[in-house]
Formats: C-alpha cells, sequence, structure tokens
C-alpha cells in the first residue's frame, strides 16, 4: 500500500504556494504597520499548558488534541492554537518587567483531530496577534479595524464582523445563575456533553453545535443583560470607538467561543462569499485579562485573534498568473550548455530569477518550457551569439526578439520588467 499523508493534512505543492506567500506578506504588512513583531513558537508543548488555558471542558481539549508521551515521561501535545504558546513565552521571558505593552504575531500550523470537511482540517495554519499590557476597550477597537481592513485589502469583501462582551468574572458569576435558570428545565434535553458543561462551565453550552443543543440555547438569556457596570462601560467603548474608525459591526449576545480563557471581548469575523460553505468562521479573538496570571505571570491585561489561512485563501480571489522566473535561457547547440550556465551566474548575480533546461533537448522544446513556466524572458545563446558576445532576448509577453550585448543584457531585462 502506498503511503499517504495523514487524514485532515494537505501538501501545499509549489502550484499554490505564491497565494500563500502573498497572503502571509500581506499580513506581516499590515500588523507590522501597527507595531506588531514576530514571535516564534514552539509546535510541541506541555499538555498542562493547554488544559489549563484554553479549559478542561473545551472541546479542544476534550476531543481535538494530538497528545502523546515523550518516551514514557512527559505528556506533550501539538499546540492546537497559538495564544496559550504565546502567553507561556510572555510569562517565562517575563517581558511585561521590559516593556509596558507587548505586540506579538505569528503565523504557523496548529493541530485539531476534528472531523475533516471542506474548510477544517486536523493540521491547518493560523495567523494571529496579542498585545499585552492594554486593558482597551481603545486597543479592542483598533484590532478589530485592523484586521478587517486586512481582510477587505485581500479582495475579500463580502465579511461580517461579530462582536460581544462575556463580561468579567461578576459578570459571568451573575450571568452563570441566570442561564442555569434557563437551562435546568432542559437539562435531559441537552446532549451528555452538555450536561456535564452545565456543571463545569454553563456558557459553553452556548457554544454547542448539537441541533436540539443549539435549538435551546438560542433563546437563552443574553449575557448583554447582565453586564456589571465596568464591563458595560469597556463594551460601550468599543462601540464607540468602531464607530469613529466606521467599522462595520453587528452585537451578537450568544458569541461566546470555544475558548475558556475570554473575557469581556469576544469578536468574530464571517465569510459571506461562496467557496466558503460551512466553514465560513474567517477568524475568532478576544480579551483575555486573566490568562497571564492564571499561567503565573503579573496581572496583565490582554487581547488576540486568530485567523485560519486555509479559510482566508478560499475567499480569496485569485491573482495575477504565478511567475517564479523572469528569464529562461535556452542554449541552442548542446555544446553551449556550460557557457549557458555560466551566462545564467552572471544574471542571478545581477538579481534575477533565472531557470534553464540543461539536458540538451531541442530549441523548440526549450522555448516551449520557457512559456509554460510563464518565464517573461528566454534568453537564447548559441556559438555565433558566444562569438560575438551578445544573447538574443525574446520577450515571451510582447512577442519581439532583439540582440543586446551579453554585457548588457541584465540591464535590458530589468528595465523590461520595470516598464
Ligand atoms: P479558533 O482558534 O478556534 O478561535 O479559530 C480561529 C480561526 O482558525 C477560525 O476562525 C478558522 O478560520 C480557523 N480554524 C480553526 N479550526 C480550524 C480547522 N480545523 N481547520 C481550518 N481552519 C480552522
Amino acid at each position: 500500500m502506498s503511503l499517504r499523508a495523514v487524514k485532515g493534512m494537505k501538501d501545499i505543492l509549489p502550484n499554490e504556494i505564491s497565494k500563500w506567500h502573498r497572503l502571509e506578506h500581506a499580513f506581516r504588512q499590515r500588523v507590522e504597520g501597527y507595531g506588531f513583531r514576530e514571535a516564534r513558537f514552539p509546535i510541541v508543548e506541555p499538555t498542562a499548558l493547554f488544559v489549563r488555558s484554553i479549559g478542561e471542558t473545551t472541546d479542544i481539549v476534550e476531543k481535538e488534541m494530538y497528545t502523546f508521551t515523550d518516551r514514557g515521561e512527559k505528556s506533550l501535545t501539538l499546540r492546537p492554537e497559538g495564544t496559550a504558546s504565546a502567553v507561556r513565552a510572555f510569562v517565562q521571558h517575563s517581558v511585561q518587567a521590559k516593556e509596558p505593552v507587548t505586540k506579538w504575531y505569528y503565523i504557523g500550523p496548529m493541530y485539531r483531530r476534528e472531523r475533516p470537511a471542506k474548510g477544517r482540517y486536523r493540521q491547518f495554519y493560523q495567523a494571529g496577534i496579542e498585545v499585552f499590557g492594554d486593558s482597551g476597550p481603545f486597543i479592542d477597537a483598533e484590532v478589530i479595524d485592523m484586521v478587517v481592513g486586512f481582510i477587505s485589502s485581500l479582495g475579500i469583501s463580502e465579511v461580517e464582523v461579530l462582536i460581544n462582551s462575556i463580561g468579567g468574572p461578576e459578570t459571568r458569576h451573575a450571568y452563570r445563575e441566570a442561564l442555569l435558570g434557563y437551562l435546568t428545565p432542559y437539562r435531559a434535553e441537552l446532549c451528555s456533553d452538555c450536561q456535564r458543561r452545565m456543571d463545569a462551565n454553563p456558557l459553553r453550552v452556548l457554544d454547542c453545535k448539537v441541533p436540539r443543543c443549539a435549538e435551546i440555547a438560542a433563546d437563552a438569556p443574553s449575557i448583554l443583560k447582565h453586564l456589571a457596570d465596568e464591563d458595560r462601560a469597556h463594551f460601550d467603548g468599543l462601540q464607540e470607538t468602531l464607530n469613529v474608525l466606521g467599522t462595520p459591526y453587528r452585537v451578537d449576545g450568544s458569541l461566546v467561543r470555544g475558548l475558556d480563557y475570554y473575557t469581556r471581548t469576544s469578536f468574530e469575523v464571517l465569510g459571506k462569499g461562496a467557496g466558503l460553505g460551512a466553514q465560513n468562521a474567517l477568524l475568532g479573538g478576544g480579551r483575555y485579562d486573566q490568562m497571564v496570571k492564571s499561567l503565573g505571570g503579573s496581572q496583565t491585561p490582554a487581547i488576540g485573534f486568530a485567523m485560519g489561512l486555509e479559510r482566508l485563501l478560499m475567499a480569496m480571489p485569485d491573482g495575477p498568473p504565478d511567475r517564479h522566473v523572469d528569464v529562461f535561457i535556452v542554449a541552442a547547440q548542446a555544446d553551449v550548455r556550460a557557457e549557458a550556465t555560466l551566462l545564467g551566474r552572471e544574471l542571478r548575480d545581477a538579481g534575477l530569477r533565472v531557470e534553464s533546461d540543461l539536458r540538451g533537448g531541442s530549441l523548440k522544446s526549450q522555448l516551449r518550457r520557457a512559456d509554460k513556466i510563464n518565464a517573461r524572458i528566454a534568453m537564447i545563446l548559441g556559438e555565433s551569439e558566444i562569438e560575438a558576445g551578445v544573447v538574443q532576448l525574446k520577450d515571451l509577453q510582447e512577442q519581439t526578439q532583439d540582440e543586446v550585448p551579453r554585457t548588457q543584457a541584465a540591464a535590458r531585462v530589468h528595465a523590461l520588467l520595470s516598464e
């Protein structure tokens, strides 16, 4: 039997990669424009990190983690998301003692053993940001505005921004009572997971995908009616700032999201266009003011979000055809191939991306190859060109051909590319 990639894990081959590069480059540029700096964390972390931060009763921790024992000693887990690692690193390196506000971004693979579907994989990529040290609400609005602007810059126009506040401990305590009061008569109708969640963390019932649970949750009292004064002021401040920025949003009191660590602001951006299907959540984020402390740091407010790159790619329009080389060198006779390699090096040293086929095929097959890989220029070198110190420069886009002194060849190509 031939070996295949693990179910739910995909190869990304070179013909797809330029769209990935475009997305990642645009993300870096956007967030660096707001002062974020890249951090890279290990893909494997102690299992306890995720259990303590994401929460024991979440789907991720209950069912989806790739956990293994390292040589019979330590329980390790492939990271299911990036925030827990960011907080661990923030605490471990005492970053809070070094700067008042910390802005980090990351890009990388995450692992969840979910049921694979279109837009849902077991290895998927997230790009995310975290801000430590600012309790908001202006930074919350700025972060939401930043990501909405970013998504629209990708050419994804049909999106909906949902925001909610899930309050702090005081709000959550009051709401928990109200929610339990509402859910208790339905207890027997809820799925067994939700029955357990009612005891451990009833808010999680609102996030359940089982149809009957979702139906019951739809009529649950809204957390927004239970916000403590300070949480209410924070949420009002967020909305006022979004209004000043002109960032469209909709308040959705049922948005609690699947991770336990959120406090106050929580938000999601949904893609509404064709191509995404059921998995239309492009990103999710929120404030997690208690997490740094709960992982051993000093009290530090924080907010972040993570976007699924595969889903953004599905929603993004295709760009221009991929061009990964500028010049394709064509050796007119088999015995000029050594000189063709030298010409290739000259052009690369002058900053051009150069390919050739040195196997000794016909002129026609080499030109076909140049076309196939969408090279802009075919540069033909034969015995007579070597003797005269020239090359034939064929512009495959404009369909023109010119003889050019070899010493000027690179400059001519640069000029054509910048036209
Ligand atoms: P979360 O970390 O669950 O808040 O997810 C943030 C974003 O990551 C989602 O909005 C999706 O875009 C993406 N995402 C989460 N899980 C998956 C998955 N299994 N496959 C692909 N993308 C995912």
